[in-house]
Parts: C-alpha cells; structure tokens; sequence
C-alpha cells in the first residue's frame, strides 16, 4: 500500500518498530510509557544530526546562504506544523520548548484580560501544567479557579462543565482534549462551542490529543490549542502554541530579547509581528525541523489505522486486566466510555511504585504514580496508579509482558 507522496504506508504495531532505533540500537524492552514521552524514529534522530552537520547556523540572522537556508527550514517546519493541525495560517503557529511553557505563556500574555473576580474553569482531569499557570495567574490577578467535575469512572461531567460556564462566565476555560491519566476523551467540540459561546477563551491541551487523535483546529474553533514535540515522535526542547491570529495578536509579549523586535532604541522597543513576537531569542531551530520530520512520519501512517490499533490495544489491555486476579482497571472505557491510548490500573497487594519496580526486571517500562495528574487520582480516591500508554510501535506482546509482571507482583506479595 502506498501513500499520494509514493512513500510506502507505515503499519503500527511490531512493523512500525523497524523504524525505531530504539528498538534494535537501543535498549528497546515492552516500552508502555509513551504518554511521558514517546520513542524516535530514525528519520527524526537523522533530521537532527543531519541539520546539526549541515545546516546549523543562526536563523532570521545571517545574509549567507548557510543561515539562508536553516531559515528556510525552520520556516518549513512552521508550515508543516500548520498543515498537520490544520491551521489556516503558520501566523498562528508559535515555537515554544512545550506544552507546559504554551500555557504558561498564555497565563503570562493574557493576565492583562483578566480583572480581579474573574473565573477560569478548568477539569479534574488536566495535568499539572495546565492547572498551576493558571492558579499562578488567579494569584497574581485575585481570579478564581473553578474545576469542573468528573464521574466516577474518570469521564468529564459535561453537565457540570455546562453549568459552571453558566453560571461562572469564566474569562478563560482550560480544557484536554485526551486525559494522560486515565486517557479520557473529552468531547472537545462540544466544550469548545458551549464554552465561546458564553464569551469564554478556549485552550485545548493537545500534549496526549495531538500525537494520539489528531486535530484540525479551524473545524474545533479553539482560541488556543497546544502540544509538545517529544510526545509525538519529535524532539524535547520543542513544541507548539497554536493561536488564532486575533488572540494572539491581543496578548502581551511573553519573553523579551532578540528576534521578538520589529525595532529597539534607548527609549524603547517595538513588537515584531505575530508569531515571532513570542519567539525571543535563538529558536529551537534543529529540534523545530526534527519536529517537521516526525509530522512526516506521522503522515506515513494512515491516522484511522493508527486510531483503530490504538483502541484495539485498549479493549486488549481491559480485557487481559480483568482476567488478572486482584487487578482493577480505571477509566471510561470499563463502562463504555470514550477512552484511548492510556489504561490506568491498581492491583490488589502491590503498590504501584513496587509493581513498576518489578516489571522491570521483565524489561516493561511502565509508569506509576500520580501521572501530573494528582487532582484527578485523589477525586476517584487513589494516592498512585499503575499506567500504560501506547504509542506506534504497541503491540499485543507488550500487554502478554505485562501480564507475566502481574503474576510475579501478586505472587510475591500475597505470601
Ligand atoms: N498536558 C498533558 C495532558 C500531558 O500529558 C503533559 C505531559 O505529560 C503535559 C501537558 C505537559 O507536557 P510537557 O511536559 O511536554 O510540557
């Protein structure tokens, strides 16, 4: 099978591994952390070195071709970014190092919207990033942070959702599109449209949606939507705020520097256009354009495929959790609901730290803890969970490797 750019189709699964040096140079082992950060292919590790090598000077800087060139490049990865969230313009495509640092410099940009008694409504279900810039910013500014709640099986409660955007006409809603706790989906449209339509700027936290579902932001009609690299087969040190052209042009300058200029005098300063407005000092430039490589390899995959072996790994790992004694799964989709890539689980007699430890030795690399996500795990009553997340190259060896770790915990603690 091929792609339009004649380039063969990727199958996820055991063949998508061939491509992951990871798997053959490196220490490769049943990798299930890929919510944290997701393993590189070799074309992403080669635009790296090879832009290193051959195209490494200053960008935006030099009148010589070297520099010429990485400008190019890095203006390429801005497109590329554009095309694969779908945003009309890369005006609206800001380099930042993450997803943590988009939000931070949202809280930091906009706090001038903001006036004392204002609400921002956030989920249980956000990560750390995307709840403590904002409370940060509620600090600085005498806002309010308001959290709406989820259900007992880690879905959003959307009718709670609806009536604190009633009844708080919140200045700001933060909101995941893909929970990496308990990997809940939330109906993103839906949230998105209630929220706008209550006069409300919507950020869509894409680090787990970006990588795992895809997006086109124009059709979601988000304020702000964002993502870091490293999840999704890029480089760390890069990632991406997403802003429609107005709502980036309405904030204030984040970092200050070079590069953000349009002039500097001993009286003052002036802005540069969007978005190299909030993109002060030497960029990213290698990592931007390794970036772009693995938005290409992304684009090997046919995204329905990817979304269909994905779920088919969440049904699986249920399925091989409960057949497991002592073992409990989490999340929606043990009552039907909508959930992808992550399976969140507790066992009977083992901590989850200890279990983690154990797996191991079976070469499992899997996460335990609190996952970022602490307010989400105390509001369903757990201090720590035991937590796989998927990536490209899952497969259904990992879940049997993880249930031989299970029976080796239980059995070493039930004695
Ligand atoms: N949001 C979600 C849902 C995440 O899973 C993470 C990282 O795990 C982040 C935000 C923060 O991403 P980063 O640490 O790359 O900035």
């Amino acid at each position: 099978m091929e792609k339009t750019d004649g380039l063969q189709v990727i199958r996820p699964g055991l063949a998508a591994r061939a491509h992951f040096p990871f798997f053959s140079e490196g220490p490769g082992g049943f990798y299930l952390d890929s919510a944290a950060t997701a393993q590189k292919p070799g074309q992403v590790i080669e635009a790296l070195r090879h832009t290193l090598i051959h195209h490494n000077a200053n960008v935006h800087r030099g009148a010589y071709r070297l520099s010429a060139t990485a400008s190019e490049l890095y203006d390429q990865a801005r497109q590329k970014v554009a095309r694969c969230i779908g945003a009309a313009s890369e005006r609206s495509i800001v380099f930042v190092r993450g997803a943590t640092e988009a939000i931070n410099l949202i809280t930091y940009s906009a706090q001038h919207l903001c006036k004392p008694g204002d609400v921002i409504l956030l989920t249980l279900l956000e990560h750390h990033s995307n709840i403590v810039p904002w409370q940060l910013l509620a600090k600085r500014k005498g806002l309010k942070v308001v959290f709406a709640d989820i259900t007992d099986d880690g879905s959003l409660n959307v009718a709670d959702f609806r009536q604190k955007v009633e009844a708080f006409k919140p200045v700001f809603v933060g909101v995941t599109q893909l929970a990496n706790s308990l990997g809940t989906v939330t109906p993103i449209e839906e949230l998105v449209a209630f929220a706008q339509k209550h006069g409300a700027r919507v950020l869509v936290d894409g680090a787990q949606g970006a990588p795992h579902l895809g997006v086109n932001v124009e059709a979601l009609g988000c304020d702000y939507y964002v993502f870091s690299g490293h999840k999704m087969y890029g480089p760390t040190g890069i990632g991406v705020l997403y802003g429609r052209p107005e709502r980036l042009e309405e904030l204030e300058p984040f970092q200050s520097g070079g590069d953000m200029i349009s002039y500097v005098s001993v009286d003052g300063s002036g802005w540069a256009e969007i978005p190299q407005r909030f993109e002060a000092g030497t960029p990213a430039f290698p990592e931007a354009i390794a970036l772009g490589s693995a938005i290409d390899f992304l684009g090997r995959f046919s995204r329905d495929e990817l979304n269909k072996h994905e779920q088919a790994l969440v049904r699986s790992a249920l399925e091989m959790l409960r057949s497991e004694e002592g073992v409990t799964p989490h999340g929606p989709a043990t009552v039907g609901g909508a959930q992808a890539t992550v399976v969140s689980f507790s066992i009977d007699c083992v901590h989850p730290h200890d279990f983690a430890t154990i797996a191991d030795t079976h070469n499992v690399q899997i996460r335990a803890g609190h996952h970022c996500a602490m307010p989400t795990l105390r509001r369903l009553g757990f201090q720590a969970t035991v937590r796989m997340s998927f990536g490209v190259y899952s497969c259904e060896e990992d879940l049997e490797a993880v249930r031989l770790a299970i029976r080796e915990a239980r059995r070493m603690f039930s004695r």
